[in-house]
């Protein structure tokens, strides 16, 4: 049984920007350890002695809240007070600084970095140790340990495989030690790495060596920031022995290739494995293979998909494993050439290369011991029924529950309540647990909507009853104005006529009064006529005496006429001509008598005629007195009408001011109505609007219900 080490801490090599992230826990999906990252709270944390510093998170978080904790800060800071350092740089550089890598060395030396060393040569004499641990030990099995990640993780998750991690450093420490060792005018010098990894730093606290690690991005920011032009740089040289082909060392399957040329057929007992999806599920599985002897001598692995060339210390990222590996594989030529010459024979190259790496390699000096870090791994597992009751909590009643979709970012249910047992991880981020909240909340939803959808369809009969009613009242309302209308129309016109026959009446007036006057003046004439006829008949009367005393006279003459025709007889001719004037005269006073008698006749007529007319007269007079009378009843009657008259009159336009009045609040209820109709049509249309977004909505609701 393994032995349980203690727990010890390890360097923090991930950081997580609170205000970045946004708790989507991508970077527990992509995390090849998973619980080395808390998701039980509103941000994710890390726990930096579980966390192996793959990088994945790095590269995988969308909202740029994982960073690389590294040394730039404290390295600049160094240079800046004067303190020697030498650098180690990774084969990154070349294809991160394509074309241009030996102008950033040149603006490293121009910032006072007295050297700089190619870790490639670290990885020859690298190779160099590993088949040495081989040739002297015969191991079963040796994992290549270039990867501070998958060293990490066998520590802490497989320690049953630490046996079998190369014991030997990787190139960067091959390299660093090499300078310690072999360039004493470096010796106390800090040493810099210029580096494509998170991980590198865990190397320095765990070796001693190497102080500042320094990823190829944060150089990049760092060039930015001080607006440095590459291309305006001095080119500098690597200031130790160049690499023959061991800078393939940072593509995959390098390490194969660089041992092909020393161990001829070393392949076919290798495994080459790379990629965090890969290559940690590779390392659970080989301690059964190797229990079953069927595991390769060499495991060549590397944590990142690419090599370090995509470390997510590099800006190469997201560039073309062809365009980046282009680099590398011309560099590896170079140093082929170099080694090999124009022949390219290997066997040329490889004896070229021995001699340099022996000058710089010794027994014990790379030699590299691991620290079982399985105690950091404090992870408790459930039994069945504290299992039972997560499950029952994150709402999973059968096996169909287990949906193992990885959406909370463990593989399976069963890590997912590993996690929430051990507080790094909480039911609400299960997918089912939410989906399951949703389905009780669409049953709510859809109860108040069916609900909503009812009062929705009440609201909308009862407008449409309000509104049916508001058009009955618009046509009474219309009926109303128009009798308004017309009974206005008739009032106005009667107050018109009543004006008229006012005014007439007032012309009238005078009218009126002249006819009493004259009807007064009537009865006084007639008075005075009476008076003279009267008059008249007592004239009359006297003349009838007079006519009595003219017959009298006429009869008198007559007598004397007839005597004195006899005396003129008497007298003869004496007499005659007495005669004749006494006849005339009885002529004449028969004449008169005649014409006295018709006198006396006509008189008599006149003064009955005159007795008749008075009768008439007073009977005339008093007609006329009644007239009078009556007519001046008729003026003062008039005049009151008049009067009364003016007075309607006077009123007619208080009335026509009321009419008005009328008009103006009819017109403004016919306003009020036409508003309270048209908000009544909005409101009935904004209602129907509603009752068909609630229709869709119930239908939304059913189909995801039915989901
Ligand atoms: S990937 Fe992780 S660190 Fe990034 S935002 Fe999501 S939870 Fe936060
Ligand atoms: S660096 Fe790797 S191990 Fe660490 S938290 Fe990120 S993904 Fe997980
Ligand atoms: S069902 Fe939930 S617990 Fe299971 S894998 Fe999916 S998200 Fe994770």
């Amino acid at each position: 049984m393994q032995k349980m080490a203690a727990p010890t801490s390890m360097v923090p090599v991930i950081a997580v920007d609170e205000d970045k992230c946004v708790n989507c826990h991508m970077c527990i999906a992509v995390c090849p350890v998973k619980y080395c990252i808390d998701g039980s709270g509103e941000k994710v944390t890390i726990n930096a002695d579980l966390c192996i510093g793959c990088g994945s998170c790095v590269k995988a978080c969308t909202q740029k809240a994982r960073v690389i904790i590294d040394d730039a800060a404290p390295f600049l800071e160094a240079l800046g007070r004067g303190e020697k350092i030498v650098a180690v740089a990774a084969p990154a550089i070349a294809s991160s600084f394509p074309g241009e890598y030996r102008r950033f060395m040149g603006w490293l030396k121009a910032q006072g970095v007295s050297a700089v060393f190619d870790v490639s040569f670290g990885a020859e004499l690298t190779v160099k140790s590993y088949l040495h641990h081989v040739e002297r030990t015969a191991p079963p099995l040796v994992i290549a340990q270039p990867c501070p990640a998958i060293v990490a993780y066998i520590e802490v998750y497989k320690p049953e495989l630490l046996p079998y991690l190369a014991p030997a450093d990787s190139p960067m420490l091959h390299t660093i030690k090499m300078i310690k060792q072999y360039y004493p005018e470096f010796k106390n010098h800090k040493v810099l790495i210029v580096s494509p990894c998170a991980a590198k730093k865990r190397e320095f606290s765990d070796t001693g060596s190497g102080d500042y690690n320094v990823t190829i991005r944060s150089f990049k920011a760092i060039l930015e920031s001080r607006k440095v032009d590459l291309s305006r740089q001095p080119e500098a040289d690597f200031d130790n022995h160049p690499a023959e082909r061991a800078v393939l060392f940072s593509t995959p399957g390098g390490l194969l290739r660089t041992a092909e040329r020393d161990a001829p057929g070393i392949r076919a007992s290798a495994r080459k494995i790379e990629g965090p999806e890969l290559v940690y599920p590779y390392l659970d599985s080989l301690p059964e293979a190797l229990k079953r002897s069927a595991n390769p001598l060499l495991v060549d692995c590397l944590n990142c998909e690419y090599g370090c060339n995509a470390g997510p210390g590099t800006l190469n990222q997201d560039a073309s494993p062809d365009i980046m590996e282009r680099h590398v594989e011309r560099r590896a030529l170079e140093g082929r050439k170099r080694y090999a010459g124009k022949a390219m024979s290997d066997k040329a190259a490889r004896k070229a290369v021995k001699k340099v790496v022996a000058r710089f390699w010794e027994p014990g000096l790379y030699g590299r011991t691991y620290r079982d870090r399985s105690a950091n791994l404090r992870l408790r597992t459930p039994d069945d029924t504290q299992m039972g009751t997560i499950y029952r909590d994150m709402l999973k009643v059968d096996a169909r529950d287990h949906l193992n979709c990885a959406a909370c970012g463990y593989k399976s249910c069963q890590g997912m309540a590993i996690a929430i047992h051990n507080s790094l991880n909480k039911a609400e981020n299960c997918h089912l647990y939410r989906q399951r909240l949703i389905e009780k909340e669409q049953v709510v939803v859809d109860d108040s909507s069916t609900r909503l959808h009812a009062e929705i369809q009440r609201a909308l009969s009862d407008v449409g009853t309000i509104a049916g009613e508001l058009e009955t009242l618009r046509v009474r309302a219309s009926s109303q104005f128009n009798a308004i209308e017309e009974s206005a129309a008739a009032v106005e016109a009667m107050i018109a006529t009543l004006a008229s026959a006012s005014t007439m009446a007032a012309g009238k007036r005078t009218q009126v009064s002249s006819l009493a006057r004259s009807a007064a003046a009537g009865q006084t004439d007639m008075h005075i006529t009476m008076e003279a006829i009267r008059k008249a008949a007592a004239g009359v009367s006297g003349v009838g005496a007079m006519i009595g005393v003219i017959q009298d006279v006429a009869d008198k003459t007559n007598l004397l006429a007839m005597n004195a025709a006899i005396q003129a007889a008497r007298a003869g001719t004496a007499g005659k001509g007495f005669a004749v004037v006494a006849g005339e005269i009885r002529l004449l006073a028969e004449a008169t008598g005649s014409q006295v008698a018709n006198i006396g006749s006509s008189l008599k007529t006149i003064v009955e005629q005159i007795s008749s007319s008075d009768d008439m007269t007073l009977k005339t007079e008093n007609g006329m007195q009644t007239i009078s009378k009556d007519v001046g009843v008729m003026a003062d009657e008039m005049s009151a009408l008049i009067d009364s008259l003016t007075e309607i009159s006077g009123g007619g336009a208080q009335v026509t001011a009321g009419i008005g009045q009328l008009r103006t609040t009819s017109q403004e209820v016919r306003e009020i109505y036409s508003t309270i109709s048209g908000e009544i049509t909005g409101i009935l249309a904004l209602i129907r609007t509603i009752a068909s977004i609630s229709n869709e909505t119930q239908r939304t609701i059913a189909s995801m219900v039915r989901t």
